[in-house]
Parts: structure tokens; C-alpha cells; sequence
């Protein structure tokens, strides 16, 4: 329902992911939710680490005071309106890969959910939820896995990008990668997502108020498109890999 991210220096962990995360979700409130959850990786962490619960997003927060979270150099924060799966704790975003390297929120539906999950059920991957996003993110995980034994290297973006070209029906996605500390990946279809555009750093939202707190310079992201943000730059792709040269930039003129 809601989606916030948000890109940091790799050199500088601190609390400020999780801040803008929380203080997006909070500026989102107003599209109405169930759940909510965010999930934030540092340099030398070996797994993404995910917090959600179910309810207002004051029960997330009171959660982290009394557990907190490390600080962080990228973070993503989700609110769920559920369509797949009941409203609970396992099934609020972020959603994990098997080996909880990587971490996704969402939001849509996931037409093929299904297929999919009977797909790599079959393959021996285990689910946890009842949700289409958890499909997403098991096969987002089988992806990169992919990608790093062709590429010798992780490629989340290009990850990412593939994920986009198998599934069906209308998704915002952003994914993080423990391997890549600095960067958070998003993409596309029949869902809005908008990027903002920071001095040192820079954010995601599905919509401008998830950000606007923290700057009004925004970028569009059109259908079809995925995008990587780091603390240094964004760069726009379609789902084949071509770059965006020149994404619409505007000026968010309201409050
Ligand atoms: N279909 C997803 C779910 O039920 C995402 C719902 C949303 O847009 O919040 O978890």
C-alpha cells in the first residue's frame, strides 16, 4: 500500500534509514493500512534483518524501542493493505528470500502468484506466508543466485529487472541485498513509483509524500521502468536493461 526507500553512504551507517522509513510510512497513513514493516542492511551484515507487525505503525515503533534495530546504510519501509493473506505478523512486508540475503516489499497483486509458488515448491523452496509478495521474493532470491554464478558478481538490478519481466499483474517492488549495502532497487507495472532526488543520498516512495520531508526534487519512474538509487546516483532502466537518459525530473509544490 505504502512504499518508502531510502539510499545512504556505504561509508556512514546510522539510524537516519530507519527514521525516514518510519517517518514516510507515517506521511502514508492517510491511504489507509493493515501492517507494516521495514527491513535495513549495513556493510558486513550477512542477512537483511526485517521487522513487521501486524496493526498500527505505532506497533512497529513501539517493537523497535524495546529491540532496536543497527544502524543502517540502506533501508525499506512497507504499509500492507492486504489482498493475498490474512493481516498478521509473517504475512506484513518486508518478505525474505530462503537464505535471507535479500528483502522485498510490494505493492499490487501478483496475478501468477500461484503458478509460481507450486513452480518453486517443486524445487524445494518453503514459504512462510500466504502472500503473493513472498513469491516474488523467494524467486527474486533465486534470481540473484542466478545472476551472481553467471556474472561472478551480485547484480540486484539486473536481478530485479528479470523479476519484473515474469511477473504478471500490477506491482511497485523495492528490494534490498545484503551484498549491496548501498544501493535499493525498485521497479514497476500499473503501480506508481517515484524516486527523490537527495544531496548525498536519495529515496523511494510510492508516492511523493513518502519523502517530501526530506526533499522536493523528484523523479518519475514509468511503466515498465526499474531503478537503482545509491547515496550517488539513480540510474533508470527498462525491464530489458536499456537506460532512461533523460527521466522527468520535477518540483513537489505542495505540503
Ligand atoms: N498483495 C500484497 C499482499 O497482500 C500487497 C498488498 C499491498 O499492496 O499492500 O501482501
Amino acid at each position: 500500500c505504502g512504499i518508502v526507500g531510502y539510499a545512504g553512504s556505504v561509508l556512514c551507517p546510522s539510524d537516519k534509514p530507519l527514521e525516514v522509513c518510519l517517518q514516510g510510512l507515517e506521511r502514508l497513513e492517510y491511504r489507509g493500512y493493515d501492517s507494516a514493516g521495514v527491513a535495513l542492511v549495513a556493510p558486513g551484515m550477512d542477512r537483511v534483518r526485517v521487522r513487521k507487525k501486524a496493526g498500527r505503525l505505532s506497533n512497529l515503533v513501539a517493537d523497535i524501542e524495546s529491540d532496536p534495530l543497527p544502524e543502517a546504510t540502506v533501508a525499506i519501509g512497507h504499509t500492507r493493505w492486504a489482498t493475498n493473506g490474512v493481516p498478521n505478523d509473517v504475512n506484513a512486508h518486508p518478505h525474505s528470500s530462503m537464505d535471507g540475503r535479500v528483502a522485498i516489499i510490494h505493492n499490487g497483486i501478483i496475478e501468477n502468484a500461484s503458478q509460481l509458488r507450486l513452480d518453486l515448491q517443486a524445487e524445494g523452496y518453503r514459504f512462510v506466508s500466504g502472500t503473493d509478495t513472498e513469491v516474488a521474493a523467494k524467486l527474486l532470491g533465486k534470481i540473484v543466485d542466478a545472476v551472481i554464478a553467471e556474472t561472478g558478481g551480485p547484480d540486484l538490478f539486473e536481478a530485479v529487472r528479470r523479476l519484473g519481466r515474469m511477473l504478471e499483474g500490477a506491482f511497485t517492488i523495492l528490494a534490498i541485498d545484503c551484498r549491496q549495502p548501498g544501493v535499493v532497487v525498485g521497479a514497476r507495472h500499473d503501480s506508481p513509483l517515484v524516486v527523490g532526488l537527495g544531496e548525498g543520498e536519495n529515496y523511494l516512495g510510492s508516492d511523493v509524500a513518502a519523502f517530501v520531508a526530506y526533499t522536493r526534487t523528484a523523479m518519475e519512474i514509468d511503466q515498465d521502468q526499474a531503478v537503482m538509487i545509491s547515496a550517488g546516483g539513480v540510474t533508470v532502466t527498462d525491464f530489458d536493461g536499456n537506460v532512461v537518459e533523460d527521466p522527468t525530473v520535477f518540483e513537489v509544490d505542495w505540503d
